[in-house]
């Protein structure tokens, strides 16, 4: 996967959570859909079939990534817009098919796409089970089996990995829990994280609907993908010109999906060693933070299958999270305390509130998130950069948090 030398600039990108870099492969197989084949795909001519065409190898190359068949994914214009079409229509089908389901059960730690679409079911009449997780962000799978109410319960939806942490759960166990309980209830997990960076299996897993983006793998924004398990039934949330079997109505995003489908194709071919780098760098960075930087934790569990491959958190005592991301801004470091989202709201985590942190552990929060385009000398200079803006910032605000220190550099654990 090649990225564009410009795209690098003087920076350093230290926030591949977020979004990517697109890769130059993708640029290239966008740009005829964006000049030459430029047909409404719903066309019966040839410039329509032009379209369609490109979107059926998409649909083959997404589904090649995560063990799925091409008919099961629905192309949709973020990994929100599948999220909200997996929790919101799997819980309406239901509740249309038995007035008694109108049960959610989700974890305390879901990305705001599902938080929010639980929120507006509660709205709207369902009762929602938040399940809480460890220190790690390991969601209690003791709890997910009480929760599951063979009358009521609609949908189960936990994601595969998290932004914050990183952290992965075991989601094949946690579907054959609730299978255990009841084998009417729909299983949706958000792998928008996990895409790319561990090996996915849909039919493996055993869910029944899966949310991922396209811009979290150097693929272009504004297209998502659904997997909807053959068989499983959700409702239509947007209603119009009924494309995409009628689940996301809408004139296709054609050269996104393009892009879509050829950054996955890239992925099947090349992740294993992608993630192998990527892992060894983000650990190369763990190491070097730990080593030269006092009163710092790094967050999550300990296991390389309980973590993604990309992403560090660390909480630095007597930092403030916000003034850590301007002054790192400042000297050409991009990072981030979290989901994107929520810092625009410059809102709490919970995520790291349902984790159990305090609030001087939240606010002392940072992420860094790795990609294929970041290299060793970076990762030695944004530490550099780190250990001097964390000094400058506690000049200003002394250790005076009654944490247990004792946790901080002392019981580090590595992968
Ligand atoms: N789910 C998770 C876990 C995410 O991290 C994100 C984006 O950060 C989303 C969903 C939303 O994806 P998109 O940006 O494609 O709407």
């Amino acid at each position: 996967m090649s990225i564009r030398e410009d795209t690098r600039r003087s920076k350093i990108y230290l926030d591949n959570a977020a979004s990517t870099p697109i890769a130059d492969e993708v640029v290239q197989e966008m740009i005829p859909y964006l000049t030459t084949y430029y047909g409404n795909p719903s066309s019966l001519h040839s410039f329509g079939y032009d379209s369609i065409r490109a979107i059926n190898l998409a649909r083959k190359q997404v589904s090649s990534l995560i063990g799925a068949k091409p008919s099961e994914i629905i192309f949709t214009g973020s990994g929100t817009e599948a999220d909200n079409i997996a929790v919101k229509g799997a819980a309406y089908y239901a509740r249309k098919k038995d007035p008694r389901k109108n049960h959610i059960v989700t974890s305390a730690i879901e990305h705001d796409a599902v938080m929010e679409s639980c929120l507006d079911l509660k709205r709207n009449g369902f009762e929602v089970s938040y399940l809480p997780v460890d220190r790690d962000g390991l969601v209690d799978s003791g709890k997910l089996e009480e929760s599951i109410s063979k009358e009521k319960t609609a949908v189960v939806s936990i994601m595969l990995a998290n932004n914050e942490i990183g952290t992965i759960q075991p989601i094949q166990e946690l579907v054959r829990i609730v299978r255990q309980r009841s084998d009417a209830v729909l299983f949706h997990t958000d792998a928008v994280q996990a895409l790319g960076k561990v090996p996915i299996s849909c039919s493996e897993l055993g869910v029944d609907l899966m949310a991922v983006s396209s811009h979290k793998i150097n693929g272009p924004k504004g297209v998502g993908g659904l997997y909807l398990r053959e068989g499983s039934k959700v409702n239509a949330i947007i209603s119009g010109g009924g494309q995409e079997k009628y689940l996301r109505s809408g004139t296709e995003n054609v050269h996104g999906i393009v892009g879509f489908g050829k950054a996955c194709e890239l992925l099947l071919q090349r992740s294993d060693n992608i993630n192998k780098a990527i892992r060894q760098l983000r650990d190369q960075l763990v190491k070097k933070i730990i080593a030269e930087i006092p009163m710092v934790r790094y967050n999550g569990p300990s296991g390389s299958d309980l973590r993604l491959p990309n992403i560090a958190h660390f909480t630095f005592l007597g930092v403030n999270g916000e003034d850590l991301l301007m002054k790192l801004d400042e000297h050409g470091v991009a990072a981030s305390t979290g989901s994107a989202c929520s810092v625009r709201r410059q809102k709490e985590s919970h995520v790291l509130r349902a984790m159990g942190f305090s609030l001087p552990e939240i606010s002392g929060s940072l992420r860094l998130s790795l990609g294929p385009q970041n290299t060793e000398e970076e990762i030695d200079h944004a530490v550099a950069i780190l250990k001097a803006v964390v000094e400058k910032l506690r000049e200003f605000s002394p250790l005076k948090y009654t944490l247990d220190r004792n946790c901080y550099n002392h019981n580090i654990r590595g992968d």
